[in-house]
Order: structure tokens, then C-alpha cells, then sequence
């Protein structure tokens, strides 16, 4: 991770760095934080800078000094005493949650702590759950848990009421300009602004040229709604790589209906009008808000289980029209 925009703490996050931190050097942090905020607004880098902070020698510091032996090896990502489990790659399973808590069971090799995050930690099936949650009713000593969550994700009651809850602020338009600003990024990102307000969703829609499959989302539909285009034709650029995109812009796009029936602002609503009127005319608002729900509760269970999506989002599409 060379780019600077995926290593350097956003402004709208360093309210809650201080938070930690002033805890942090009050010896007062809790074992267990979980910090809650929208999947994109940049929660893993604030994950990953308070591991840092945690783990610097200057332990009286309320964050990383970025010169001792282990900040030194966290920049170079070599740090042993600091252990990621990424729920964004897939189901959190107990067999990853067990292998770390033995790793974290004995003394820190390096540092004076160790520190376990726990990135997208809703995607823990139960059973991994269970196993982080005897964690933190026991944490092995001088361990920290950095848990992340979306706050609209399902994480089990226990897990969360065990940790101290860091809300995160949404980032301001004003703060997403600047950020965008200093990345050259602003014309790919311009036209897909009706996905997701998130900074880093949309950064690395951009980065990895997925962009190109949102911006074809809204006239696809389109035509499929008028009988131009076959649900087949609509899907067939789906594959097992791409399929979560292609949720997720049905998704945003039945979001920004809803949004858009009640006068709320719309992002790009000049292209992608044409298809939300034909999406009320079509479906009526009850039905789009079931569509959305459904879509949801896909999502969901997609994070936990090995569904299909292929075929998933077909049978969608054929439940829209029926
Ligand atoms: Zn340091």
C-alpha cells in the first residue's frame, strides 16, 4: 500500500485517533474497541494507525512516534505482535479466530503489547463469534482487539456489548472534496457518485477500474424495464469476481429511488433519472422499497454464507418484473 491515500489518516477520523489515543496514554483503553462507522469511511485505516499507536515503545505518547524499533516494523509491515483478520476477503472463520488467539496467548515478541484487528467483523460466522467473544470476557494479557463494523451490519449483541463503541463522524462534502483532491481521481469517480457517499468505496471503484461496470448499471436497467434488454443480456458480464458489484450497484441504485421519491438529494440524478422514473412507474415505491430489502438481506447473507450470487441476482431481476 504505497498510495497515500490508503496510509494517511483522513481529517474526518482524527477526532476519534485523539479519543483512543488520550486513553491510550492515560492507561485507561479498554481491551476491546469497536469502531462503527459507513464501510468506506476509511474505519481499517483508523484500525490500523491505533494498532500502531498501541504498539509504539513511547508508550506515554498519545500516538505513534514513527521512529522506534516498532513503529519502524509496523511501516514495514513485518510487526509480529500485530495480527489482521479481513472480513472483506470472506467469511471470518473460528479455525483464523483460534489460530490468532493461540498466536496473542503468549508474551508480546517485540513490542510491550499485541493487537488483533478485527477488519468487517460482522462477516465472523457464529461459531467465530463465539470464539472472540470468550476472548474478550478472558483477553490474553497486554492484548489489545480492534474490531471494525458498518453500523447497519448484523455483529451479535454480545461481541459488541463487550467492546467500547468508537462512533465515527461522516466525513463532510467539503472533507471528501479535499481528500479527492489530492488523488486525481475526480473524473472517474465523478459519474458513480450515485453508489455510495463513501470516500473509500468510491476511491477504489477508480483505482481498480470497476467503475466502468457502475456507470453501465443505470441504462442496462433501464432497457431491461422496457423489454429491450433480457435479464441474461442485463447479466452478462457476471462472473464470481464481480458479482458482489453488480449487488451493490442494484442496490445503491433502489437506495437512491427510495431517496429520490421522497425529494431527497440525489447524486448524478441527470443520468441515472430516467431510470428511477421508470423504476416507480414500473414497480411502484412499495415494491422498490421490498426490491431494496431483498437485495439487503442478500448482502447479508452473502457475507456469511456461499451463496450463489449469479444465480441469485437472476431470480432479482425476475422478481422485479413479476
Ligand atoms: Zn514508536
Amino acid at each position: 500500500m504505497n498510495d497515500t491515500a490508503l496510509t494517511k489518516l483522513p481529517s474526518w477520523l482524527e477526532a476519534s485517533q485523539s479519543e483512543v489515543g488520550e486513553l491510550k496514554a492515560n492507561q485507561a483503553l479498554s481491551h476491546a474497541l469497536l469502531l462503527m462507522g459507513k464501510d468506506g469511511g476509511g474505519q481499517h485505516l483508523l484500525a490500523t494507525q491505533i494498532a500502531y499507536d498501541i504498539l509504539c515503545d513511547q508508550k506515554q505518547l498519545n500516538s505513534a512516534c514513527g521512529e522506534c524499533h516498532s513503529c519502524r516494523l509496523n511501516h514495514a509491515g513485518t510487526h509480529p505482535d500485530y495480527h489482521l483478520l479481513d472480513g472483506q476477503e470472506g467469511t471470518i472463520k473460528v479455525d483464523q479466530i483460534r489460530q490468532i488467539i493461540t498466536k496473542v496467548a503468549t508474551s508480546p515478541q517485540v513490542s510491550h503489547a499485541k493487537v488483533v484487528i478485527l477488519a468487517q467483523a460482522a462477516s465472523m460466522n457464529i461459531n467465530a463469534a463465539n470464539a472472540v467473544l470468550k476472548a474478550l470476557e478472558e483477553p490474553p494479557s497486554g492484548t489489545y482487539f480492534i474490531l471494525t463494523a458498518d453500523a447497519s451490519s448484523q455483529l451479535i449483541a454480545t461481541v459488541r456489548s463487550r467492546c467500547l463503541l468508537i462512533n465515527l463522524p461522516e466525513p463532510s462534502s467539503a472533507q471528501i472534496e479535499e481528500w479527492f483532491s489530492g488523488l486525481d481521481l475526480e473524473d472517474d469517480v465523478a459519474d458513480i457518485q450515485w453508489v455510495t457517499k463513501q470516500p473509500f468505496t468510491l476511491y477504489q471503484l477508480a483505482k481498480s477500474g470497476r467503475s466502468l461496470l457502475y456507470k453501465d448499471v443505470p441504462e442496462n436497467i433501464d432497457k431491461y424495464l422496457q423489454g429491450e434488454m433480457s435479464a441474461d443480456l442485463v447479466l452478462s458480464k457476471l462472473d464470481s469476481k464481480n458479482s458482489a458489484d453488480f449487488l451493490f450497484a442494484y442496490s445503491a441504485l433502489f437506495h437512491q429511488c427510495i431517496c429520490y421519491s421522497t425529494g431527497a438529494y440525489v447524486p448524478n440524478l441527470s443520468q441515472i433519472q430516467s431510470t428511477l422514473d421508470r423504476l416507480l412507474n414500473r414497480l411502484g415505491i412499495h415494491k422498490v422499497m421490498d426490491c431494496f430489502n431483498r437485495l439487503q438481506s442478500l448482502n447479508d447473507k452473502t457475507r456469511k454464507t456461499n451463496l450463489n450470487l449469479q444465480i441469485q441476482l437472476k431470480s432479482e431481476l425476475i422478481y422485479w418484473l413479476s
